[in-house]
C-alpha cells in the first residue's frame, strides 16, 4: 500500500492548498475539493480491482463473437446495475466470427523440436499437415521484396526485433507490421505457410496473437503463425548457421460466419445537460489466450469505477457521464464502428471521448486535442490530478485510444491519461495477460485520475469541440 498512502498525502494537502488561492474561471474551488475528495476515495477502495478479479475469473478470456463475450454482455449489464448506473443498455451489431482451432507447429529439419506458437486472427486453415522447407527473411522489408511464386511450396519465416521497452509503446506500430501485412507478400510469392516473430518485448515462450489486416476486402488465404520471440531467435540461429530448415504446421483456424456481438452502455445522466455525453471505456472482449486482464479487463475496472466513485455524489455532474464497454475491438474495432454508426446522429452532443487500453500501470501523463479556450480547463485538470504524479502532455495530440478511433473520425475531441506501458507488450495478446500482473495500487492511481478528471469535465460548460 505504499504507493496508494503517498499519493493519499499528496491529495489531501493539494485539497487544503486550494483554499489558499483564488478561485479560477473554469474550474471553481468546490469543483477542486470534489475532484479531490474523489481521488481519495479512489486510492482507498478495492472496487476496480474487484471489477476486473470478477470479469477475469468469472468470465475468462472473452474473443470478440463468442459466447464468451456474450457472457462478459451479461455480467456488464448487472455489474451496472448493481453499481447504480441511471441507464443500461446493450446495443447490438452482428460481425463475422473468427474462431482459433487447434495448432501443431514444430521444427522437423535439422531436428524434431516444439516450437511455441499460435495463429493470428483472419488466419486460415492448413487442411492438412504442411511439412516443408523454410525459407527465412530478415525482416518485413526483405519479404516485401518477395517475387510472385518465389515462395511456391514453402513456408516463409518473416523474422525481426524483440521490441525495446517503452513507457509510451513507442515502436509497437512499425513492428506490427509484420503481423498486420506479411501475409500479403507471402501469398504473392506463393508460400503454403507465414510463420512471424511475435511482436512482443519479452524473452517468454509465449507466442502474441493479434489481427492481420485484411487487402481490400479479403483476408489471408493461408495459415499464418506467430511464434515465441526465443523460437524465432533459434530459427535465426539455425538459419545463420546455414542449416537448412523445415517445419511441420496444421492449423484449424478459420471464419465461422456471422454472430452477434455489443457495446454495454451505462450512462450517469447529467443534472443539467443530460444531452451532453462525456465518453469513457474500455474494451469488454480479450484475446482467448489469456483472462484479458491487462488488455482490457484493466480499462473496464478502471472507468467503469471511477464513474461508480462519481455517482455517489450528491449530486451527478451537469453533464452525462457515459462508460462504453466496446465489444470486439481486438478483431478491428467492430463495437467502436458500429458505436459510431448507432449514434451518428447524436455525435455532435459528445462533449469529449477517451478510452483506457494500455494496461493497468500508473498513469504519468494528461495529453489533450481540443479548442484553444478548452485546452485552459485541461490544464486545470492537470494541475488537480498532478497530486497522482501526472504531467501535462501536448495538447494538441490526436488520439484518445483504439475504440475513439472512429469517434475522432466524425469531430469528436479526445484527451488521453497515458499509462507507462513499459511491461505492456511483455504480456499483450499472450497466455501471460493474467490478473496477477495487476497491481492494484496501480489500478487505484488509474481510477483516481480518471474519477477527478471526467468529473471536472462532466460538471464543465466549456465546449471542447475544436
Ligand atoms: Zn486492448
Amino acid at each position: 500500500m505504499r504507493l496508494t498512502k503517498r499519493l493519499a498525502v499528496g491529495v489531501a494537502l493539494s485539497i487544503f492548498s486550494y483554499q489558499l488561492f483564488a478561485d479560477t474561471s473554469v474550474v471553481s474551488d468546490e469543483q477542486k475539493a470534489t475532484a479531490a475528495q474523489l481521488m481519495e476515495s479512489a486510492l482507498e477502495s478495492d472496487l476496480g480491482f474487484d471489477i476486473v478479479e470478477s470479469l477475469t475469473t468469472e468470465i475468462g478470456p472473452r474473443l470478440g463473437g463468442s459466447e464468451a463475450e456474450k457472457r462478459a454482455r451479461d455480467w456488464g449489464v448487472k455489474l451496472g446495475k448493481k453499481l447504480g448506473f441511471d441507464k443500461v443498455s446493450i446495443e447490438e451489431f452482428t460481425m463475422p466470427f473468427w474462431d482459433r482451432g487447434h495448432l501443431h507447429i514444430s521444427l522437423n529439419t535439422p531436428y524434431q523440436q516444439a516450437l511455441y506458437g499460435t495463429a493470428l486472427g483472419g488466419a486460415a486453415p492448413s487442411e492438412k499437415s504442411i511439412q516443408t522447407e523454410v525459407v527465412y527473411f530478415r525482416d518485413i522489408h526483405a519479404l516485401s521484396e518477395v517475387k510472385p511464386g518465389e515462395l511456391a511450396g514453402k513456408i516463409a519465416f518473416v523474422d525481426g526485433d524483440l521490441l525495446v521497452k517503452s513507457q509510451t509503446g513507442a515502436g509497437y506500430g512499425q513492428a506490427n507490421q509484420r503481423r498486420r501485412k506479411g501475409w500479403q507478400y507471402a501469398e504473392r510469392g506463393n508460400a503454403r505457410a507465414l510463420v512471424v516473430r511475435s511482436v512482443g518485448s519479452d524473452s517468454r515462450r509465449f507466442p502474441h496473437t493479434g489481427m492481420m489486416s485484411k487487402d481490400g476486402d479479403k483476408w489471408a488465404s493461408i495459415p499464418v503463425i506467430a511464434i515465441s520471440n526465443p523460437d524465432a531467435d533459434h530459427l535465426r540461429r539455425l538459419h545463420n548457421l546455414g542449416k537448412p530448415l523445415s517445419l511441420t504446421l496444421h492449423s484449424e483456424s478459420k471464419w465461422k460466419g456471422d454472430v452477434s456481438s455489443g457495446n454495454v452502455i451505462l450512462d450517469l445522466v447529467g443534472s443539467e445537460k443530460p444531452e451532453e455525453i462525456v465518453l469513457i471505456g474500455g474494451h469488454l472482449d480479450s484475446w482467448d489466450l489469456g483472462t484479458g486482464a491487462v488488455d482490457d479487463g484493466a480499462g473496464i475496472a478502471i472507468t467503469t469505477a471511477a464513474a461508480a466513485l462519481i455517482s455517489k455524489l450528491p449530486k451527478r455532474p451537469k453533464r452525462t457521464i457515459r462508460v462504453v464497454m466496446f465489444g470486439a475491438e481486438e478483431v478491428g474495432l467492430l463495437g467502436a464502428f458500429a458505436y459510431a454508426k448507432q449514434h451518428e446522429d447524436n455525435l455532435h452532443n459528445h462533449v469529449v471521448a477517451t478510452e483506457s487500453d494500455f494496461g493497468a500501470q500508473t498513469i504519468w501523463q494528461l495529453v489533450s486535442n481540443v479548442n484553444p479556450e478548452a485546452t485552459l480547463l485541461i490544464d486545470e485538470i492537470a494541475k488537480v490530478i498532478s497530486p497522482l504524479g501526472i504531467v501535462r502532455g501536448g495538447s494538441d495530440v490526436p488520439g484518445g485510444g483504439p475504440d475513439i478511433i472512429p469517434l475522432v473520425e466524425q469531430g469528436v475531441p479526445t484527451i488521453r491519461l497515458n499509462q507507462n506501458g513499459r511491461d505492456y507488450f511483455d504480456l499483450h495478446h499472450t497466455p501471460d495477460d493474467t490478473l496477477d500482473k495487476i497491481d492494484p495500487d496501480e489500478l487505484a492511481q488509474n481510477i483516481a485520475a480518471y474519477a477527478a478528471t471526467i468529473y471536472l469535465i462532466a460538471d464543465s460548460d466549456v465546449v471542447l469541440k475544436k
